[in-house]
């Protein structure tokens, strides 16, 4: 593991730098607090930092100070390395965001003690990092499918039309259906049931453009929120998707199952905004009319209906 070493004086810097190596410590130094301050920003910085306090350029607390104004992505372990020990100094340095603090000359086992505690932060730091970045893609994500869940596909719906709101451009709204899914789960079972839908999401999201927006809306129904012309990208990319669907079977654990989807384009330009409610009206009326017809095709809906 990684740690810098912030310290002005040599023969300090190589007492600490003998004890770090010796107990397994890869030592990356920087000679004021300036330098620090530059290695800690950057990519793959270490995570555990020794600062001596009093430091030509910046000192060991502005360092603290300016770390703990980065953006939290990860977080650097900071002991402040002081001849100071008066109270009051100790409580800046806390203050300023460092973690722990050692007194100068330092003790080699109180040393090793502290970076061992500041490692098990450091770990439940990580867990607590990776826990709440597993929540989060729960949060946002359908589990069977691993598309967007509907509440964030929605979010993402807002966010578009209000940037196409805002910059007079325009978006496009697709609700598609797969047909007769219900008679897919009465007739092979609710596995191949799910297998039918994983394998749908998953043609589906072959045919997004970098900057389109798939999720899961309800349970066999999917939206697709799409910039672009109305409706001719939003008609480019629904018939797209009703091509993968039906271009081939689905193999799932009860044989090879065919299945179509129909869909339900409605879009809203810069010349005539539509609000969220609206166009997803719009567009379930347009799939409503793509099944009458007669199912596995795509139908655009215009605000005279
Ligand atoms: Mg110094």
């Amino acid at each position: 593991m990684n740690v810098l070493v912030a310290e002005d004086d040599n023969l300090n810097l190589r007492i600490l730098q003998t004890f770090l190596e010796k107990w397994g410590w890869n030592v990356v130094v920087a000679r004021d607090g300036t330098e620090a301050w530059t290695l800690l920003q950057q990519e793959g910085a270490p995570s555990m930092a020794i600062l001596d306090w009093m430091m030509p350029g910046m000192d060991g607390v502005q360092v603290c100070r300016e770390v703990r104004r980065l953006p939290e992505q990860r977080y650097t372990y900071l002991i402040l390395l002081t001849a100071k020990f008066q109270k009051q100094d100790i409580l800046e340095g806390f203050d300023a965001g460092a973690d722990d603090y050692l007194t100068k000359p330092f003790d080699a086992n109180e040393l090793r003690a502290r970076l061992r505690a500041g490692c098990r932060i450091l770990e439940l730091q990580e867990q607590l990092r990776q826990a709440y970045a597993a929540m989060e893609l729960r949060a946002t994500h359908d589990a069977s499918t691993t598309l967007w869940n509907r509440a964030a596909i929605l979010e993402a719906a807002h966010a578009e039309l209000s940037r196409a709101h805002r910059e007079g451009t325009s978006v496009n709204f697709i609700l598609a259906d797969l047909d007769d899914f219900k008679q897919v789960n009465d007739v092979y079972g609710h596995l191949a049931g799910d297998a039918v839908l994983r394998e749908a999401a998953q043609r589906m999201q072959g045919c997004m453009r970098p900057y389109d927006s798939l999720g899961r809306y309800g349970g066999e129904e999917f939206l697709i929120v799409v910039p672009g012309p109305v409706p001719a990208s939003g008609l480019r990319v629904a018939e797209r998707v009703r091509d993968s669907i039906a271009q081939a079977p689905v193999e799932t654990p009860e044989g090879r199952i065919c299945i179509t989807v129909s869909l339900g384009v409605a879009g809203s330009s810069g010349a005539s905004p539509v609000e969220v409610d609206q166009l997803l009206r719009l567009a379930d009326t347009a799939l409503y009319r793509a099944k009458h017809e007669g199912r596995n095709r795509v139908a655009v809906g215009d605000l005279a209906e």
